[in-house]
């Protein structure tokens, strides 16, 4: 079969975005640029959708690839681009389909997006119709046909493509602000990472260490994880947190049982310091409703009472199930399955709290200068620049 020499990409829900739409396109045009690794392909945007014309041969497979990874594209076509003139569309029309595997039946769908072209979309179905009926043995189905013949004409052009491709969707990388995402080097957190960026947000990272409690080890993880997830992004950022002293405070200070409620109420305040620091507008975690005892609603209140940034929760309402399906897709599963310790798990208490009690929180809060050792955790942060 003939390589397509067209892709015809479509932005679906960036149509919504009234005048936000072209720098939206402007946005995609760019990420699609930059993430196409291929010589001979030429560019093009205009305003209702952006083509790429395929000047040589092309790994088909790996392009589709590429494209179905780039937030912000609904979704693409492998097109034949034709003189737009009714002789040209029929011949085409008809020699795509014999070209293609065999298959039974058909349904040509033209559409006119150029009004003055003479002939009309119907009567082109029938044209193109008759030319394959007379000159092959498929069968036209309008229900359920196994090759939709689609015909686009446009002035000069028209585009004839079978196959249309289902895109990630969302919005195009960078187009909304930027967030801090406290990863771990678990399953969730680079799911809600992904979804996260697939919402056209930028992100940055925040993770907590606590060595020799925790591995180094771990922060090659965390770094695995990103190189993944973070594809689309030009540059990532990774802040790690020394979390070790606070956290050896917590638990002298602290019952065991309320432990792990005050280390994530310090976690959040550390997270909201850097997140100003670094001009981003929200923090998110990968925190699932009920998964464990820190992530019940009553504890997520307690939690939650220290932010003076918004708090994101991609994962809010996915079970472990669905998460792990995700991870898998997205090619984080194998990495975050690799053992390390969290330093959430390092100090897991026997019964932690699942209705943790505010002035129970404060009580302990009020025994020890908590405030300087989270300032001495953000002035320690080690930032480091990947890709
Ligand atoms: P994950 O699979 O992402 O580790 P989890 O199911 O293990 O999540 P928790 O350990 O309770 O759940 O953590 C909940 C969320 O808190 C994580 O999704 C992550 O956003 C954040 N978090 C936990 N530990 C760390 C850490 N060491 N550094 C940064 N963020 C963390
Ligand atoms: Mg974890």
């Amino acid at each position: 079969m003939k390589q397509f020499d067209t892709i015809i990409i479509r932005f679906g829900e960036l149509y919504t975005k009234g005048k936000n739409k072209k720098d939206f396109v402007n946005r995609l045009f760019y990420n699609i640029k930059n993430n196409i690794s291929y010589e001979g392909i030429e560019f093009i945007k205009a305003h209702d959708h952006i083509y790429l014309e395929i000047k040589q041969d092309i790994d088909e497979k790996n392009l589709i690839d590429q494209l179905k990874n780039i937030p912000g594209i609904y979704s693409f076509s492998l097109a034949y681009k034709v003189k737009a003139s009714e002789e040209d569309i029929i011949e085409r029309s008809y020699e795509i389909l014999k070209e293609s595997p065999t298959m039974h039946t058909f349904k040509v769908y033209a559409r006119r997006i150029d009004k003055s072209f003479p002939i009309h979309s119907d009567n082109i179905n029938r044209l193109v119709a008759t030319k394959i009926l007379k000159n092959s043995d498929y069968k036209v189905d309008v229900h359920h046909p196994d090759y939709l013949l689609s015909i686009e004409i446009r002035p000069h052009f028209a585009y004839i493509f079978l196959r249309t491709i289902k895109g990630l969707g969302g919005y195009p990388s960078n187009t909304m602000g930027g967030v801090l995402m406290l990863i771990s080097g678990g399953i969730d957190s680079p799911v809600a990472a992904s979804l996260l960026l697939k919402r056209g947000v930028h992100l940055e990272y925040l993770h907590f260490a606590s060595p020799p409690y925790t591995n180094v080890a771990v922060i090659d993880k965390v770094k695995d994880l990103l190189n993944v997830i973070s594809a689309q992004q030009s540059h990532v950022y990774l802040h790690v947190v020394p979390f070790t002293k606070l956290q050896e405070e917590i638990y002298r200070h602290v019952d065991e049982s309320y432990a792990i409620t005050i280390m994530r109420r310090m976690m959040i305040r550390i997270a909201c310091k850097v997140a100003k620091k670094r001009h981003l507008l929200a923090i998110a975690t990968g925190e699932s409703i009920g998964q464990v005892a820190s992530q019940t609603l009553e504890s997520m209140k307690v939690i939650s009472d220290v932010a003076d940034e918004v708090i994101l929760r991609p994962l809010a309402t996915y079970d472990k199930v669905e998460i792990i399906k995700i991870s898998k897709e997205i090619n984080t599963y194998d990495i975050s399955i690799r053992p390390y310790e969290d330093c959430c798990t390092i100090f897991t208490p026997k019964q932690p709290k699942t209705k943790p009690h505010l002035d129970k929180v404060l009580a302990f809060e009020s025994k020890f200068d908590f405030s300087s050792l989270v300032d001495e955790c953000v002035n320690n942060v080690e930032t480091i620049k990947l890709k």
